[in-house]
């Protein structure tokens, strides 16, 4: 199909101002590891390594939790609510005020489309602190229960899909509650959250409070099982998750844990179509699928499902798949080879079980880690497309007959994070609701994202919620609930 030809609109990159080299952010400032090693992170639109990035070693995170209790015992224990709010604004401010810098940085490591960054992650990240300054100095009236007090040190692991935007799930609400924080942030994007702490210098937060570690798994293993650590929040896989939940039993860790999700999007006949074609596309191809709570199985009334099916694949075909840091491009980088792989082998999985493959046959750069969107039809419940996460921008469609059997194979999956339901019956909107064990329902809308909003899932999704006053419960304890 014809496209319009777009002439590249690319985001300057200057704004971002890299080193060769970071060390780890501890009490304050950036030092030297103890017995760690190095390693390299890249673009991995084009495989150019962008800097070189620490390894921290268990003595790095042992300082860095010695650092955050000192802290929580010192000022920022003592300090009240308004003031530790007044940290937030301004954390929030000059969020807004580096934008630019976050979202071009952010796009150079992740892979994501500039627009998503600029529009999506860097305004959600700061509203994420504006909200909860808000609340630092109103906890008592949240509803938490009687005299809300902080855990004291959280430990934070955050996965690569929303660098920044996930590292502001965590640091904001920790803060607001008078917390204190050691975070690690996945090993493919730390830079984001190296430039963070150039935020918490510049909002001259006391030593301490905020500690960021890079590494990759064992980095964040020496967290978890850390004795000073009072809770401990994750996002990431289930497997990883399952981990944390069996190294952390028997203590007195509290724990958040967001894991993945294989969401439905459902489609009704009565649906409006052409929007709810914009609502799929958004739901699986945005953030090139990398997303826990991508709607990658589309359920479609069997009666319409020809033609959505049709006006999908036409959508897909306008798709601009490339340079993330062009203000055109839809569809960016995958974040790492060994995702790329994944999808690939999930994708090959799916052809042989007997699916039918379509993509939307785009060119694609020569050097990086890419795929091309890509459509599943004919797919059936058993499949490995239909039951795991792939995490890519691959779409497995299913169809159904009655309202009772989209919510039987809508709940047919080991998760339960996130369903979307399109429909013109405000009726049925709310028993759908009602039925699917997810813990977001969108309606006639979807991938939409609210700080005052709890998210969170069921089953193997995980446990605990983020984001509005049921986030805030998770980070303080109670006289009512010890
Ligand atoms: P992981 O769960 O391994 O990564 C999430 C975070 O946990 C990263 O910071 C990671 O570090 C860290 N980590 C890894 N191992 C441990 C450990 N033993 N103890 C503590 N922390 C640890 O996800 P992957 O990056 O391996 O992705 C694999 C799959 O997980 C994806 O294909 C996708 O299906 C799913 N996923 C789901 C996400 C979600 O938001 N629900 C987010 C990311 C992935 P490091 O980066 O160094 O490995």
């Amino acid at each position: 199909m014809a496209k319009f030809e777009y002439a590249p609109a690319p985001e300057s990159r200057a704004v971002v101002d890299l080193a060769p080299s970071y060390g780890l952010f501890i009490n304050g400032e950036f030092t030297e590891s103890q017995g760690g090693s190095a390693f390299k992170t890249v673009n991995p639109a084009t495989e150019e390594v962008l800097s070189e990035v620490t390894d921290a070693s268990a003595a790095d995170v042992d300082r860095a939790v010695a650092a955050a209790r000192r802290a929580y015992n010192g000022a920022w224990g003592r300090m009240s609510g308004a003031d530790r709010g007044k940290y937030l604004f301004r954390i929030a401010r000059i969020l807004q005020e580096r934008a630019r810098e976050f979202a071009v940085l952010e796009t150079l490591d992740n892979g994501k489309p500039i627009k998503e960054s600029r529009d999506v992650d860097v305004p959600l990240a700061a509203a994420h602190f504006f909200y909860h300054a808000g609340w630092a100095d109103k906890l008592e009236y949240a509803g938490l229960g009687t005299n809300p007090r902080a855990h004291g040190v959280v430990g934070q692991v955050i996965p690569w899909n929303f660098p920044l935007l996930m590292l502001a799930w965590k640091i904001a609400p920790a803060l607001a509650t008078g917390n204190t924080v050691v975070l690690k942030p996945a090993e493919t994007t730390p830079l984001t959250a190296l430039l963070f702490a150039d935020v918490v210098q510049q909002a001259d937060l006391p030593p301490g409070v905020v500690n960021i570690v890079t590494g990759a798994g064992a980095t964040g293993q020496a967290i978890v099982d850390h004795p000073d650590i009072d809770k401990l929040a994750f996002t990431g896989s289930t497997g990883v998750g399952k981990m944390i939940a069996r190294s952390i039993a028997g203590t007195r860790k509290k724990a958040t844990l967001e894991l993945g999700g294989k969401a439905a999007n459902i489609i009704f006949e009565d649906a409006a179509i052409d929007q709810a074609v914009e609502g799929i596309v958004n739901g699986i191809f945005f953030n090139q699928g990398h997303v826990c709570c991508a709607g990658s199985r589309l359920l479609v009334q069997e009666n319409i499902a020809e033609d959505v099916e049709r006006r999908l694949k036409r959508r897909l075909q306008t798709l601009r798949v490339g340079d993330p840091l062009d203000k055109n491009t839809d569809v960016g980088a995958i974040n790492s080879k060994a995702q790329l792989s994944r999808i690939t082998e999930l994708t090959d999985a799916g052809e042989a079980e007997g699916a039918a493959r379509w993509d939307n046959g785009c060119e694609l750069p020569a050097k990086g880690f890419w795929f091309r969107p890509t459509v599943f039809t004919g797919v059936s419940q058993t499949h490995r497309i239909a039951q795991e996460e792939i995490f890519g921008p691959v779409l497995s469609v299913l169809t159904f007959r009655t309202p009772q059997e989209a919510v039987a194979k809508a709940n047919n999956t080991p998760y339960g994070l996130s369903a979307g339901v399109w429909t013109e019956k405000g009726s049925r909107i709310l028993w759908m609701a009602d039925q699917l064990r997810a813990g977001v329902v969108w309606a006639n809308t979807f991938n939409k994202f609210d700080p005052t909003s709890p998210f969170g899932g069921y089953k193997e999704s995980g446990y605990g919620r983020e984001g509005g006053r049921h986030g805030l419960s998770a980070y303080v304890t109670t006289e009512s609930n010890g």
